[in-house]
């Protein structure tokens, strides 16, 4: 057993001992990688008071050899029927586990006979990520720095007549170039009338002269992703088309002014959304105006309007209003802002509009 826990971990156990778990067994792979610094993509991890052990297989000796601080590693090709002995013979009166990530089937195979002693802890981890760490907002940050420095790469030589899935694929080949792991999720090129379905993926279509363009990408780098949308715009828009990018850029600054520690996640949202409101746009935002990033592109908090969470010093979130005007085209501006101590301090430095030649 490890002499003490690590610090996540310890934030883990006093946690835990609030709602009285005495083991817990982490299944997903970005909380065990958070607590334990095991990168690969398949294994449990164990803990208790007593100490943390990860239980994978021997595919991953070498390598959890190489990564895993803070806990100890027991191998094993039989690895659920590991796990299972091990949560047995830890006789624990309570056994907590996530219950948005473990399935039923194994569920059934660990509790068997017992489960009335397994507790269901919706996303203990998820939680305590949302604070983080000096350095992982560095990562995250350094994350931001290389998609932006890959996407001027890409569009130095003009937009206008290239394929949105060339344009995204190249951005993703620079992004590597540039030392990223990765793009952090696919990206999003959506030109024309596309650019109103917020979720487009890339298409074959060529990128006319005229059309607005959404382009949400990230990066990731040490496991944290990065998330930001710039919208490119032509040389000449329409004055409707002004007036809704107007508004976007109105109400991402009304959201990030109203981010400081203590105001409910929800208000952050609310703000965006009156702001849209008076400029007579929101009923074309449909999503909320932002999420948390982290090791995962989406993570707690949400900035929406049923969250329940308040901003806290050392959150990272994004705050990514949209208008997407059916048939004609849409706008997104989105940054990713992190909290200090008294307010939101933007991390991506990419002006969110990009306009081509006239
Ligand atoms: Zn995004
Ligand atoms: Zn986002």
């Amino acid at each position: 057993m490890p002499a003490s826990p690590g610090p996540r971990i310890a934030r883990l156990l006093s946690l835990l001992s609030r709602r009285r778990i005495d083991l817990f067994l982490c299944s997903r792979m970005t909380n065990i990688r958070y607590l334990c610094g095991f990168t690969g993509s398949d294994g449990v991890l164990l803990v208790s008071p007593d100490g943390a052990t990860l239980v994978t297989d021997g595919r991953y000796s070498e390598q959890s050899r190489r990564e895993v601080r803070d806990a100890d590693v027991s191998i094993s090709d039989r690895k659920w029927m590991e796990v299972a002995r091990r949560v047995r013979r830890a006789r624990a009166s309570r056994v907590g586990f996530e219950s948005r990530h473990l399935s039923v089937d194994l569920f059934r195979l660990l509790s068997r006979g017992v489960e009335e002693k397994w507790v269901a802890l919706h996303d203990p981890v998820e939680g305590l990520r949302m604070l983080k760490e000096e350095s992982e907002i560095r990562a995250i940050e350094a994350a931001a720095v290389t998609a932006s420095g890959a996407l001027l790469a890409v569009l130095s030589g003009g937009w206008k007549g290239r394929r949105e899935s060339e344009v995204a694929a190249d951005l993703e080949r620079e992004m590597k170039a540039q030392g990223a792991e990765g793009a952090s999720f696919r990206t999003i090129v959506a030109s024309g009338p596309r650019s109103a379905m917020p979720h487009a993926a890339p298409t074959s279509a060529r990128i006319r002269g005229a059309d607005p363009v959404v382009m949400d990408f990230g990066a990731c780098r040490e496991g944290y992703c990065s998330d930001e949308t710039v919208t490119l715009l032509p040389g000449r828009i329409p004055p409707d088309f002004r007036r809704a990018v107007d508004a976007v850029r109105k109400a991402q600054e009304a959201g990030i002014r109203a981010i400081r520690p203590g105001v409910p996640c929800r208000e952050v949202d609310a703000r965006v959304r009156e702001s849209l409101d008076r400029a007579g746009f929101l009923k074309y935002f449909g999503h909320s105006s932002g999420h948390g990033v982290g090791l995962d592109i989406h993570e707690r908090p949400s900035l929406a309007p049923r969250s329940k969470d308040c901003i806290r010093e050392g959150m990272v979130v994004t705050v990514e209003p949209g208008v997407y005007l059916p048939g004609v085209g849409g706008v997104r501006l989105e940054d990713m802002v992190q909290v200090t101590g008294t307010r939101g301090e933007r991390i991506t430095y990419l002006p969110k509009t990009i306009s081509g030649p006239a």
